[in-house]
Protein backbone atom coordinates (compact mmCIF):
# COMPACT_ATOMS: atom_id res chain seq x y z
CA UNK A 1 0.00 0.00 0.00
CA UNK A 2 2.58 2.75 -0.90
CA UNK A 3 0.87 4.66 -3.54
CA UNK A 4 -2.46 4.75 -4.67
CA UNK A 5 -4.43 6.99 -7.85
CA UNK A 6 -6.82 9.63 -7.07
CA UNK A 7 -7.30 11.20 -10.50
CA UNK A 8 -5.41 11.27 -13.37
CA UNK A 9 -1.72 13.12 -12.74
CA UNK A 10 -2.53 12.95 -8.54
CA UNK A 11 -1.44 9.60 -6.23
CA UNK A 12 -2.17 9.20 -2.31
CA UNK A 13 0.50 8.37 -0.49
CA UNK A 14 -0.52 6.73 2.46
CA UNK A 15 1.80 7.64 5.66
CA UNK A 16 0.18 6.15 8.20
CA UNK A 17 -2.46 8.11 9.85
CA UNK A 18 -1.78 11.22 7.50
CA UNK A 19 -1.69 11.66 3.91
CA UNK A 20 1.05 13.10 1.56
CA UNK A 21 0.30 13.77 -2.61
CA UNK A 22 2.01 12.96 -5.25
CA UNK A 23 1.76 15.28 -8.64
CA UNK A 24 2.67 14.55 -12.14
CA UNK A 25 3.61 17.98 -13.74
CA UNK A 26 4.72 18.15 -17.32
CA UNK A 27 7.95 18.54 -16.26
CA UNK A 28 9.21 16.94 -12.31
CA UNK A 29 6.24 15.78 -9.37
CA UNK A 30 5.32 17.94 -7.08
CA UNK A 31 4.79 16.51 -3.63
CA UNK A 32 2.04 18.32 -1.19
CA UNK A 33 2.62 17.43 2.49
CA UNK A 34 5.55 14.86 4.41
CA UNK A 35 4.00 13.27 6.34
CA UNK A 36 5.24 11.98 9.77
CA UNK A 37 9.03 11.90 10.65
CA UNK A 38 10.76 8.69 9.41
CA UNK A 39 8.10 8.21 6.32
CA UNK A 40 10.59 9.67 3.51
CA UNK A 41 11.13 5.91 2.84
CA UNK A 42 7.72 5.74 1.91
CA UNK A 43 7.51 8.65 -0.53
CA UNK A 44 10.76 7.50 -2.31
CA UNK A 45 8.64 4.18 -2.51
CA UNK A 46 5.64 5.96 -4.18
CA UNK A 47 7.74 7.65 -6.91
CA UNK A 48 9.74 4.42 -7.99
CA UNK A 49 6.10 3.27 -7.65
CA UNK A 50 4.62 5.45 -10.41
CA UNK A 51 8.11 4.88 -13.12
CA UNK A 52 10.20 7.75 -11.71
CA UNK A 53 12.45 8.61 -9.66
CA UNK A 54 13.13 10.88 -6.26
CA UNK A 55 15.35 13.51 -7.93
CA UNK A 56 12.49 13.94 -10.38
CA UNK A 57 10.84 15.70 -7.34
CA UNK A 58 10.75 19.27 -7.94
CA UNK A 59 8.59 20.97 -5.75
CA UNK A 60 7.42 20.51 -1.91
CA UNK A 61 4.50 22.75 -0.55
CA UNK A 62 3.09 22.49 2.94
CA UNK A 63 -0.28 22.95 3.61
CA UNK A 64 1.03 24.28 7.26
CA UNK A 65 3.60 23.27 10.03
CA UNK A 66 2.38 20.62 11.54
CA UNK A 67 4.72 17.19 13.05
CA UNK A 68 2.14 15.25 10.33
CA UNK A 69 3.08 17.10 7.24
CA UNK A 70 6.41 19.04 7.94
CA UNK A 71 7.80 15.52 9.76
CA UNK A 72 9.54 13.86 7.05
CA UNK A 73 10.80 16.87 5.22
CA UNK A 74 14.24 17.13 5.98
CA UNK A 75 15.00 13.77 5.00
CA UNK A 76 12.91 14.06 1.54
CA UNK A 77 14.55 17.66 0.56
CA UNK A 78 18.22 15.87 1.78
CA UNK A 79 17.63 13.47 -1.00
CA UNK A 80 15.77 15.23 -3.96
CA UNK A 81 16.68 18.32 -3.69
CA UNK A 82 13.00 19.66 -3.64
CA UNK A 83 12.46 23.18 -3.69
CA UNK A 84 9.88 24.08 -0.32
CA UNK A 85 7.34 26.23 -0.47
CA UNK A 86 5.04 27.66 3.12
CA UNK A 87 2.60 30.24 4.52
CA UNK A 88 4.87 33.02 6.07
CA UNK A 89 3.33 32.25 9.66
CA UNK A 90 4.16 28.62 9.58
CA UNK A 91 8.09 29.10 8.38
CA UNK A 92 9.54 29.35 11.64
CA UNK A 93 7.87 26.38 12.57
CA UNK A 94 9.41 24.53 10.33
CA UNK A 95 12.39 25.89 10.25
CA UNK A 96 12.90 25.44 14.28
CA UNK A 97 11.35 21.75 13.73
CA UNK A 98 8.80 23.22 16.97
CA UNK A 99 7.97 24.38 18.76
CA UNK A 100 4.36 24.02 18.03
CA UNK A 101 1.16 25.86 18.72
CA UNK A 102 -1.63 23.84 21.01
CA UNK A 103 -4.93 23.54 19.32
CA UNK A 104 -8.26 22.95 21.21
CA UNK A 105 -10.08 20.15 20.49
CA UNK A 106 -12.98 20.65 17.74
CA UNK A 107 -16.37 19.80 18.84
CA UNK A 108 -17.27 15.60 18.43
CA UNK A 109 -15.87 12.60 19.93
CA UNK A 110 -13.70 11.66 16.99
CA UNK A 111 -11.95 14.76 16.91
CA UNK A 112 -11.27 15.11 20.58
CA UNK A 113 -9.85 11.32 20.79
CA UNK A 114 -7.75 12.13 18.07
CA UNK A 115 -6.88 15.35 18.83
CA UNK A 116 -5.53 13.43 22.15
CA UNK A 117 -3.77 10.31 20.46
CA UNK A 118 -2.14 12.26 17.50
CA UNK A 119 -1.26 16.09 18.62
CA UNK A 120 1.52 16.87 20.74
CA UNK A 121 2.56 20.39 20.41
CA UNK A 122 5.87 19.35 22.60
CA UNK A 123 6.89 17.14 19.74
CA UNK A 124 9.98 18.66 17.34
CA UNK A 125 11.01 17.40 13.93
CA UNK A 126 13.92 17.91 12.02
CA UNK A 127 13.92 21.53 10.75
CA UNK A 128 13.47 22.06 7.09
CA UNK A 129 14.27 25.49 5.14
CA UNK A 130 11.29 27.16 3.43
CA UNK A 131 12.92 28.73 0.46
CA UNK A 132 9.51 30.34 -1.12
CA UNK A 133 7.08 31.84 1.00
CA UNK A 134 3.05 31.40 -0.50
CA UNK A 135 1.38 34.19 -1.09
CA UNK A 136 -2.31 33.95 -0.60
CA UNK A 137 -4.31 34.09 -3.84
CA UNK A 138 -1.54 33.62 -6.40
CA UNK A 139 -1.37 31.09 -8.78
CA UNK A 140 1.88 29.24 -8.38
CA UNK A 141 3.21 27.83 -11.80
CA UNK A 142 3.84 24.46 -11.42
CA UNK A 143 1.94 21.68 -12.97
CA UNK A 144 -0.36 23.78 -14.51
CA UNK A 145 -1.35 25.94 -12.01
CA UNK A 146 -1.67 25.60 -8.42
CA UNK A 147 -4.19 28.56 -6.90
CA UNK A 148 -2.73 29.33 -3.16
CA UNK A 149 -5.75 29.95 -0.61
CA UNK A 150 -5.39 31.11 2.90
CA UNK A 151 -6.90 29.02 5.23
CA UNK A 152 -6.24 29.81 8.98
CA UNK A 153 -8.39 28.19 11.77
CA UNK A 154 -6.67 25.25 12.30
CA UNK A 155 -3.30 26.70 11.75
CA UNK A 156 -2.29 29.99 11.52
CA UNK A 157 -0.32 29.45 8.60
CA UNK A 158 -2.55 27.09 6.53
CA UNK A 159 -3.43 26.93 2.79
CA UNK A 160 -5.53 24.61 0.99
CA UNK A 161 -4.23 24.51 -2.57
CA UNK A 162 -6.49 24.06 -5.77
CA UNK A 163 -4.95 22.28 -8.80
CA UNK A 164 -6.60 23.82 -11.50
CA UNK A 165 -6.08 21.37 -14.67
CA UNK A 166 -7.19 18.39 -12.36
CA UNK A 167 -9.76 20.70 -10.91
CA UNK A 168 -8.96 19.13 -7.42
CA UNK A 169 -8.75 20.45 -3.77
CA UNK A 170 -5.85 19.99 -1.56
CA UNK A 171 -7.52 20.64 1.61
CA UNK A 172 -4.73 19.84 4.31
CA UNK A 173 -6.34 19.85 7.91
CA UNK A 174 -8.93 22.71 6.81
CA UNK A 175 -11.39 19.61 7.57
CA UNK A 176 -10.84 15.84 7.30
CA UNK A 177 -12.84 12.78 5.59
CA UNK A 178 -13.09 9.97 8.26
CA UNK A 179 -16.29 9.10 8.86
CA UNK A 180 -17.60 10.98 7.16
CA UNK A 181 -16.71 14.95 5.83
CA UNK A 182 -15.97 16.96 9.25
CA UNK A 183 -13.86 19.42 11.01
CA UNK A 184 -9.96 18.42 11.46
CA UNK A 185 -8.92 17.22 15.05
CA UNK A 186 -8.41 20.79 16.62
CA UNK A 187 -8.23 24.87 15.49
CA UNK A 188 -6.09 27.15 17.10
CA UNK A 189 -9.27 29.25 16.51
CA UNK A 190 -12.52 27.83 15.41
CA UNK A 191 -14.22 30.93 14.20
CA UNK A 192 -11.47 31.59 12.01
CA UNK A 193 -11.40 27.87 11.21
CA UNK A 194 -15.13 28.40 10.41
CA UNK A 195 -14.40 31.17 7.91
CA UNK A 196 -11.47 28.85 6.22
CA UNK A 197 -14.65 25.96 5.88
CA UNK A 198 -16.82 28.54 3.95
CA UNK A 199 -14.28 29.61 1.87
CA UNK A 200 -13.35 26.55 0.57
CA UNK A 201 -17.34 25.45 0.39
CA UNK A 202 -17.65 28.85 -2.06
CA UNK A 203 -15.02 26.93 -4.43
CA UNK A 204 -16.01 25.09 -7.37
CA UNK A 205 -13.96 21.90 -8.00
CA UNK A 206 -14.80 17.87 -8.82
CA UNK A 207 -12.59 15.94 -6.44
CA UNK A 208 -10.91 16.82 -2.78
CA UNK A 209 -7.62 15.14 -0.86
CA UNK A 210 -7.37 15.66 2.56
CA UNK A 211 -4.62 15.41 5.07
CA UNK A 212 -6.47 12.95 6.81
CA UNK A 213 -9.48 10.56 5.59
CA UNK A 214 -10.29 9.17 2.31
CA UNK A 215 -10.35 11.51 -1.16
CA UNK A 216 -13.74 12.28 -2.45
CA UNK A 217 -13.60 11.83 -6.16
CA UNK A 218 -16.29 13.37 -7.61
CA UNK A 219 -18.80 16.14 -6.89
CA UNK A 220 -16.80 17.57 -4.21
CA UNK A 221 -17.57 20.87 -3.72
CA UNK A 222 -21.52 20.17 -4.13
CA UNK A 223 -20.54 18.17 -0.59
CA UNK A 224 -18.42 21.21 0.85
CA UNK A 225 -21.44 23.45 -0.02
CA UNK A 226 -23.94 21.14 2.13
CA UNK A 227 -21.97 21.13 4.90
CA UNK A 228 -20.58 24.49 5.30
CA UNK A 229 -21.74 27.31 2.97
CA UNK A 230 -25.42 27.20 4.42
CA UNK A 231 -23.73 26.77 8.06
CA UNK A 232 -25.91 29.65 10.19
CA UNK A 233 -27.41 26.65 11.97
CA UNK A 234 -24.29 25.38 13.15
CA UNK A 235 -22.92 28.61 13.65
CA UNK A 236 -25.89 29.26 15.97
CA UNK A 237 -25.81 26.05 17.90
CA UNK A 238 -21.94 26.54 18.52
CA UNK A 239 -23.13 30.34 19.69
CA UNK A 240 -25.54 28.49 22.50
ZN1 LIG B 1 -2.55 19.95 11.23
ZN1 LIG C 1 -2.65 16.82 10.00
Amino acid sequence: MSVKRVIEGVHLIPMGMANAYLIEGDGGLTLIDAGYPHKEAVVFGAIRGIGRSPDQLEHLIFTHGHPDHIGSAAAIVRETGARTYMHPLDIRIAEGGGPFRPLRAAPGLLQHVLCNLLYHPDERVQPVAIDRPLTPGEILPIAGGFEVIHTPGHCAGHVALLWRPGRMLFTGDVCMNIMGLGDPVGFESLQEGRASQRKLASLSFDSAGFGHGEPILRDASTRFYNKWARKNQVDRREAA
